[in-house]
């Protein structure tokens, strides 16, 4: 696939705003990204890094844009940590609706985290057994088209 962007679809609030049509208050820019604070912060400096192509979730998005993508991340989310003096940051990423997702252009959340800052934490759920587990892994690996490797470590 061309590494180049996709058109761009005239109702997407973030093709708006790639296209300077609609103002954000960006952050970082280069060829492939655009980063930006997000409207409606989770914590003050929740930035949004959104790819400039329109690819709608992540099972659109093509390998070419993984290392700008990447690079992106990892300077957006070091400048909004040190900024923001959060001891961590969150990197999310939402995939159709079930998920929280709202605006269907790809885009990745870099949430600063502070110790005890009254954000839940993702509830830790368990397998019936192990055998579900197993099984449901073996299914994943069929699936995905690997081998198995002779067992894991669980
Ligand atoms: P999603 O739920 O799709 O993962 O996240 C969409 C995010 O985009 C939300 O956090 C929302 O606050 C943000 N957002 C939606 N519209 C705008 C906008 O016009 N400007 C900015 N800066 N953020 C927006
Ligand atoms: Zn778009």
């Amino acid at each position: 696939m061309d590494c180049a962007h996709t058109t761009a679809v005239g109702d997407c609030i973030f093709c708006k705003i790639i296209a300077g049509d609609i103002p954000c208050a960006r952050i970082y820019e280069d060829a492939h990204v655009l980063a930006f604070l997000d409207i409606n912060p989770i914590a003050k400096g929740h930035t949004l890094v959104v790819l400039k192509g329109h690819y709608p979730t992540l099972l659109d998005v093509p390998s070419c844009v993984g290392e700008p993508l990447l690079r992106a991340l990892r300077l957006v989310g070091k400048a909004v940590r040190e900024e923001t003096r959060a001891g961590g940051f969150n990197c999310i990423q939402n995939n159709f609706s079930p998920a929280g997702q709202m605006v269907f252009h790809s885009h990745w959340h870099i949430i600063p985290r502070f110790d005890n800052d009254g954000l839940p934490d993702w509830p830790g759920g368990r397998y019936a057994d192990i055998s579900e587990m197993q099984q449901l892994a073996a299914s994943l690996l069929a699936r995905i088209g690997g081998e198995p490797s002779g067992g894991t470590h669980e």
